[in-house]
């Protein structure tokens, strides 16, 4: 079991667009174990990107709703009808904010062997979709916040009002 340190709001590499994997070998597997490691190793969590961990690539791992894996280089196709319940991301840690998704996605893209994978999901495992997805374009959950909620959420992110990052 490898755990690697989660990188909190504020890492550069968390707005940094991941690059596209191009070798798909030893290194790039490792990878893929410590994500799912680091992902089980933070109890609720629905996923972890590779920026998450420092590495700008694109690849994450998830685990919602009873389904867990992996995606590489993915692409996403995203349904008309909407959800709008609480997101967290391990990364601004200890806050929560009602965040508008598509309540359908289709992710496409590849395994760690690079063969093609497409995963379908509704509610919160679209949900997990959309928002790791996002992470590998240097995009932040909060980033989609409107309104009420995103000056909710710049004020709380200011005042530092998530947890410590657990190391
Ligand atoms: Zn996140």
């Amino acid at each position: 079991m490898t755990m690697r340190p989660i990188r909190i709001i504020g890492d550069p590499v968390l707005r940094t667009p991941a690059a596209p994997v191009t070798s798909f070998d030893a290194e790039l597997r490792a990878l893929v174990a410590d994500l799912m490691d680091t992902l089980l190793g933070a109890p609720g969590r629905a996923g972890v990107a590779a920026p998450q961990i420092g590495v700008s690539a694109q690849v994450f791992v998830y685990d919602a709703d009873g389904h867990r894996g992996h995606l590489i280089n993915p692409t996403l196709e995203l349904g008309d009808d909407r959800q709008d319940d609480d997101e967290g991301c391990l990364s601004i840690p200890g806050l929560y904010f009602p965040t508008p998704r598509a309540m359908r996605a289709t992710a496409h893209g590849v395994d760690q062997d690079g063969q093609p994978l497409t995963i379908t999901g509704t509610g919160f495992l679209a949900r997990a979709l959309q928002h790791e997805t996002d992470h590998l374009a240097g995009r932040l959950y909060v980033d989609t916040l409107r309104g009420e909620t995103r000056r909710r959420a710049l004020r709380e992110m200011r005042s530092g009002r998530y947890a410590p990052p657990s190391r």
